[in-house]
């Protein structure tokens, strides 16, 4: 089995690290690297070779032949071309992104694999990208916040006086949400939390942060049996709105997280709560990229609102590359190990597999996820 990891245009991320390209060649694989596709995971080609890879002048002198095909972002279509008929696309492939994309991989005979899709079950917990990435976004969101806010987050009393301690609110208390209330309070920051979802409360609690929702009978509906939240109705959105926006007018930090799969992020703070915050107030939102969170947040830039300073950077897990790559990298070394390898590690897809079936787009041609029109191999 070869396996190639062409270098990303559009992220800092890498699919694959030294650590695992040795777990990959240990099952007896060649591992092909293009050649500086580590540098901004601070990974150098050396690391690589030493580890057991080959380095490729070009990504596609590096996927030709391949099998597996590794990748952060949708691969480009040079890649695209110069892969082999049948070869496998795995990456965090943007699945509700623009379906063009997909047809072209799929009428270039891909099996392309979308890791987003990947079922939140036991089992697949270590091939979790989206658990694994928002994680050290929400921990790198306080980190950005902090550095623009101009006072010390943490209390501190002093001989010349008190510092009071920074006020932080976190909207949206998943993944990415949990790990900013934990950063915030490592910081010393006073924080609270909100999210629909009930299960959310007794997490924000375990935290030490204070939970902040309206829990009305829909408010303990919110939760669908995937664990995800579900979009509210107008009328818990005004009511959420309301008790949210005599909070916000108090806090210094604000981080964003709330999403719902396969919707645009719900607009949970509007261009009046901005103006009610106090001078020097910052807003990290971190749903920037899916229609955002925050009125007036524009993605890849930071902005400047009335008091307000709002951070709309894209690709938040990418400004910690290197550790972002480290767990991204584990993610997909488990998936292709469990569910591509055999028992003596030889290249043998398992086609009927649930966590085949959940994240497999296309295949021999066709676009085959039922999501997608189409039906399973
Ligand atoms: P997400 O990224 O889809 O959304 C982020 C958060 O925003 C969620 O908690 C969601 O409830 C919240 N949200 C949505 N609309 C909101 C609104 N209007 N106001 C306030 N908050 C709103 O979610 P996620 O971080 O991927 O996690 C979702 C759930 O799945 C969590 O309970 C998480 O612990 C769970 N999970 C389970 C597994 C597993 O393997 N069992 C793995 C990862 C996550």
């Amino acid at each position: 089995m070869k396996i190639a990891v062409p270098a990303e245009a559009e992220d800092t991320r890498v699919a694959a690290t030294p650590d695992v390209v040795k777990r990959y060649v240990n099952a007896g694989a060649e591992v092909a690297i293009e050649s500086g596709a580590g540098a901004q995971s601070r990974v150098p080609d050396e690391a690589y070779r030493a580890a057991g890879a080959t380095i490729a002048p070009t990504a596609e002198a590096a996927v030709g032949g391949a099998d597996v095909i590794l990748t952060v972002r949708r691969p480009s279509p040079s890649v695209v071309a110069a892969a082999k008929k049948g070869a496998f696309v795995i990456g965090a492939l943007d699945p509700y992104g623009d379906l063009d994309g997909f047809k072209a991989m799929a009428e270039a005979g891909l099996s392309t694999v979308a890791m987003e899709l990947m079922p939140r079950i036991t089992r697949a917990q270590s091939m979790d990208i989206l658990s694994s990435q928002a994680n050290l976004a929400g921990y790198q969101a306080v980190i950005d916040a902090a550095e623009v806010y101009d006072r010390a987050i943490p209390m501190m009393m002093t001989a010349a006086g008190t510092v009071p301690a920074a006020k932080i609110f976190v909207m949206g208390a998943g993944v990415a949400g949990l790990q900013a209330i934990a950063t915030a309070r490592r910081l010393g920051g006073a924080v609270s939390a909100t999210d629909v979802r009930p299960a959310a409360k007794e997490q924000v609690a375990s935290l030490g942060a204070k939970f902040i929702a309206v829990e009305d009978e829909e408010f303990k509906a919110a939760e669908t049996a995937g664990g995800y939240a579900k979009e509210m109705s107008e009328g818990y959105r005004r009511k959420q709105a309301e008790l949210v926006a005599t909070h916000i007018a108090k806090q210094d930090i604000v981080i964003t997280t709330a999403l719902i799969p396969g919707r645009p992020a719900p607009k949970l703070i509007s261009s009046e709560m901005v103006a009610s915050m106090q001078p020097g107030s910052v807003i990290v939102d971190l749903a920037v990229e899916r229609g955002g969170n925050v009125e007036g947040s524009v993605a890849g830039e930071v902005v400047t609102v009335g008091p307000t300073t709002i951070i709309g950077h894209r690709n938040v897990q990418g400004r910690i590359a290197a550790s972002a790559s480290l767990l991204y990298a584990k993610n997909l070394f488990t998936f292709v190990d469990t569910v591509l390898l055999d028992k003596e590690k030889a290249f043998a897809p398992k086609w009927d597999d649930e966590l085949m079936t959940a994240t497999l787009l296309t295949k021999d041609g066709a676009m085959v996820h039922p999501r997608f029109g189409g039906t399973a191999p």
